[in-house]
């Protein structure tokens, strides 16, 4: 065969392999939009494990109506504008590909109004053949999308999905990540009409813990304990649960860095080190750890779904994340860590 550049709906739908796996990763690059749209209500209605519907709506800044239509095109982002930018990423999203993306395996219907519009509009795309229509329709202030059917086009794809208990599953646990990141947003999440999840803004200590609490559940809330702690500009806060407490039932290993959920091999070494001998083969440790850091000193550009980061100065964070917590699991109980304690 001869070499040719590939129809633009092709390339989406390769793109899409690398960032739509199942319905919660859809879930998670809608979600993350309406974050860096500044919404602070974000409404999520799932059905059938969001293989017939996945809808995200929110009350973010919203999309102009002559926007619409590049919202929906790859490498088409508001976020970035040059290599400056990207060595300092703020925003969760960058790449300007998850929406075409995802347009490019479902049937996708945005809606969106800005403050400055009398009115809402919305665009449709369709699989395939990607005819975007624009028109009139009725929205308050923010952001509204649809993603029906997903994988309707890509029927190797739509083969692999689970079932709707287990996809939902997927996307129930991608929202406590999610919810987790952000305390000042207030969040719901239905499943066939019924309501799963509804958490409110949480601004105050007490707040944010019960929502801790809700998320985790209470046995991590009760014994999780409060750690923060400073090396130059690096900060980590959150809660560590003691080594006693920690069990093969005690699910609860979430961790951010700079409010982006992560699975980070070095963190996860560094908080592995710092639990040390005192957890035993079939204990896990139990944390939720905010990193924060200057943007400059992390690059996220290294995975599409940007699950992983790379630290500049990897070595000093790592030891950094490590004494902190040695520091915190000392104080928590400085019996439970000698010889013959607990
Ligand atoms: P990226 O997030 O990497 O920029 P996306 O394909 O996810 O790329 O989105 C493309 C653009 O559409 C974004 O840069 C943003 O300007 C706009 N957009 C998408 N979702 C929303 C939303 N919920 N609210 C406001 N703007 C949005
Ligand atoms: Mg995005």
């Amino acid at each position: 065969m001869p070499i040719q550049i590939l129809p633009p709906q092709l390339a989406n739908q390769i793109a899409a392999g690398e960032v739509v796996e199942r319905p919660a990763s859809v879930v998670k690059e809608l979600v993350e939009n309406s974050l860096d749209a500044q919404a602070s209500h974000i409404d999520i209605d799932i059905e059938k494990g969001g293989s017939k519907l996945i809808r995200v709506r929110d009350n973010g800044s919203g999309i102009a109506e002559q926007e619409l239509v590049l919202a929906l095109s790859r490498h088409a982002t508001s976020k970035i504008t040059d290599l400056h930018d990207l060595e300092a990423i703020s925003s969760l999203g960058f790449r300007g590909e998850a929406l075409a993306s995802i347009s490019s395996v479902s049937r996708l219907t945005l809606t969106s109004c800005t403050a400055g519009q009398e009115a809402a509009w919305q665009a449709n795309a369709e699989g395939r053949d990607m005819q975007v229509s624009v028109r009139p329709a009725a929205h308050p202030v923010g952001t509204s999308i649809e993603v029906l059917d997903l994988f309707f086009n890509t029927p190797a794809r739509r083969k692999f999905l689970r079932s709707d208990k287990t996809e939902f599953g997927h996307i129930d646990e991608l929202l406590k990540r999610l919810a987790l990141s952000r305390y000042d947003v207030s969040w719901q999440l239905n499943h066939n009409g019924q309501t799963v999840r509804r958490l409110k803004a949480a601004t105050t200590d007490e707040q944010r813990l019960k929502r801790v609490a809700a998320l985790c559940g209470r046995t991590f809330a009760e014994h999780a304990a409060f750690i923060e702690n400073q090396y130059g500009d690096v900060r980590i806060w959150g809660w560590i649960v003691h080594p006693a407490a920690c069990s093969a039932q005690l699910q609860c290993q979430y961790s951010y860095v700079n409010g982006r959920m992560m699975r980070d091999k070095l963190l996860n070494h560094a908080i592995r080190q710092a639990y040390g001998d005192s957890l035993l083969a079939d204990q896990q440790p139990a944390f939720v750890l905010y990193i924060e850091l200057d943007p400059r000193q992390v690059d996220v550009n290294v995975h599409p779904a940007k699950h992983e980061v790379r630290f500049h100065q990897a070595r000093l964070i790592h030891d950094f994340v490590v004494s902190a917590l040695n520091d915190a699991l000392t104080q928590l109980n400085p019996l439970a860590f000698g010889v013959d304690a607990v």
